[in-house]
Formats: C-alpha cells, sequence, structure tokens
C-alpha cells in the first residue's frame, strides 16, 4: 500500500524536472522579485531555481550526521546542502514572509521524508501493516519566533511534504511545544545550543494520547548541530514514542570541507554524510523511488 501510494505523489512528479518544477512551484504566488537574487517579477528566477536545485545532494537524500554527532539524535535524512540558493530560500521563507516557497522547500522535505521512512524497518512496517498514521512531528517555534512570524512556516512546508500520502499513513502532528524560553541559537557554539534547549519542549496534553506508541519522524528545515532534534526525539520518547526518526530540508556542511567542495554537492564523509556502509539501510527507498 505504501509504494502505491507513493507513486501517485507529487513528489514523484517533481522529481523528473527538478528545476523547471521547484520554479513552477515558485511561482505559485503573485510575482515578486526573486528571493535570491532580487530580479524582477519571478519570486524564484531560472537561474536561482537551478542554483537552488544544484544544492540537492545528486543522488537523492541521505543520511547526514553532524559533527560533533550529539547523544539521542535520532537518524536524520537530508535533501540537500544548506548553502548558496537554498540557504536564501530558507532564510526569504522563514524570515522575510515568501511563504509562497513553501512548495519548493516541501517538495524537498518530501525527499526527505521518503528517505527517513524507507531507512527505518519500523516505519516500513508501520505501513505495511496499516497500523498507521506515522506522525510528521514539525519542531516548535519559539513563541518570541511564532509572535515575530505570526505563524509556524515550518507547519507548512510539513504539510506540503505529507502531501502524496494517504491521511492513514503520514500526517502533520503540531505535538510539540515550546515550554521554556530559550535563547537565540544563532550564534550559539554545537555545547551550547544543546544546554540551550535540553528540556526546552514538551508534547501538549492533546497530542499525548496520539504520541503513546506513535511512529514519529521530526522535521526541520535546516540540520546544524542537531541540539534541536535530540531535544525533539527526547520529548517525543517522554511522552512514550515508539520509534524516532528525523528529516530536514536541508544540513549545514562544515566550512573547511564547504571550501574544499564547494560545489560537488558530494561531501566526504567528514563533512557529515554517512559512509556508504553505514547508510545502506537507506537502499529500499531508493528502490521505491526508482519505481514511480
Ligand atoms: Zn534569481
Amino acid at each position: 500500500m505504501w509504494s502505491t501510494t507513493r507513486g501517485a505523489r507529487p513528489g514523484a512528479a517533481r522529481s523528473s524536472g527538478p528545476v523547471d518544477a521547484l520554479r513552477d512551484l515558485g511561482a505559485l504566488a503573485l510575482p515578486v522579485d526573486c528571493a535570491v537574487c532580487g530580479c524582477p517579477d519571478d519570486p524564484l528566477c531560472a537561474r536561482c531555481a537551478a542554483d537552488l536545485a544544484a544544492c540537492r545532494w545528486p543522488t537523492g537524500p541521505r543520511q547526514v550526521r553532524p559533527r560533533p554527532c550529539p547523544p539521542g539524535l535520532p537518524t536524520v535524512h537530508s535533501a540537500g546542502r544548506y548553502a548558496e540558493a537554498l540557504a536564501a530560500v530558507v532564510s526569504a521563507y522563514k524570515d522575510d514572509g515568501r511563504r509562497q516557497h513553501a512548495g519548493v522547500l516541501g517538495a524537498l522535505l518530501a525527499e526527505s521524508v521518503d528517505a527517513a521512512v524507507g531507512a527505518s524497518p519500523e516505519l516500513l512496517a508501520v505501513l505495511a501493516g496499516a497500523n498507521g498514521p506515522v506522525l510528521v512531528v514539525p519542531v516548535p517555534s519559539s513563541a518570541a519566533a511564532r509572535r515575530r512570524r505570526g505563524d509556524a512556516p515550518l507547519v507548512a512546508v510539513a504539510r506540503v511534504a505529507v502531501g502524496g500520502y494517504a491521511a492513514a499513513e503520514l500526517v502533520v502532528a503540531e505535538a510539540l511545544a515550546p515550554r521554556r524560553r530559550v535563547a537565540d541559537q544563532a550564534g550559539l557554539a554545537a555545547r551550547e545550543r544543546a544546554v540551550n534547549l535540553e528540556h526546552s519542549m514538551t508534547v501538549t496534553t492533546r497530542w499525548e494520547p496520539v504520541v503513546r506508541g506513535a511512529a514519529c519522524v521530526v522535521v526541520d528545515d535546516v540540520l546544524t548541530t542537531g541540539a534541536t532534534l535530540v531535544e525533539a526525539a527526547r520529548a517525543l520518547g517522554a511522552a512514550g514514542a515508539r520509534v524516532v526518526v528525523a528529516a530536514t530540508v536541508c544540513a549545514t556542511q562544515r566550512r573547511a570541507d564547504a571550501a574544499r567542495h564547494p560545489r560537488s554537492g558530494q561531501p566526504p564523509p567528514a563533512s557529515g554524510a554517512v559512509p556508504a556502509g553505514r547508510a545502506a539501510r537507506s537502499g529500499p527507498a531508493q528502490q521505491t523511488r526508482g519505481k514511480r
């Protein structure tokens, strides 16, 4: 059931012509200047859409891991590098109100979620046994960010990402909420981020009975140090989630590796991509994708 439904999902069509498709998705809203280069009359111009597509890992989503890898980090799959045009669109989407790019980012997150599900025997078993839905849980915005932005932009991206699945298979679950104030993560080192976020999230009362025993995919826009995903997985686990994996739109590269491999899209293992032997479990996702 899982594979047949996946075949009909929007991500399947998009993957055949990513540049045009990403561009079309970006153009759904009223025309404005390009979110990346600022050229007029196109929210994501052809050149920048091509640049954005070039930020995807050329062989498809992959398992990624920050260095150092924080304890408690769930398995994370990501669609590409947080760099250049993709970083610009993430920023424009989140902080400049360019909400028309939910489609672009959601298409990438869909690929990551597909890979995360395909790499997890537990999640595949849930879907094969019609024991879902698997909960796709966006990391929560801080109260301050929600006030500043007026909404929770990641939720819209997550909704696009699950668009090709039946509601009985994958659903977006806004199950996590902040339970205390945290400092802005920007500018904090990895260890400081971890301390800043420790025990900062909780599963809301309403979602507790749903999360208990559920299989979850935590989603976020960017994997940086992994501290946010660690805390999200901890909170879900504390509420009784049976299995937690993670998927992000993109992942940061270590500066040194990014400098050495500026546009290859093929970072060496040191940059955070998991060595081939460790990523072997992503095989089913790759095979299924090929059948679409
Ligand atoms: Zn442009």
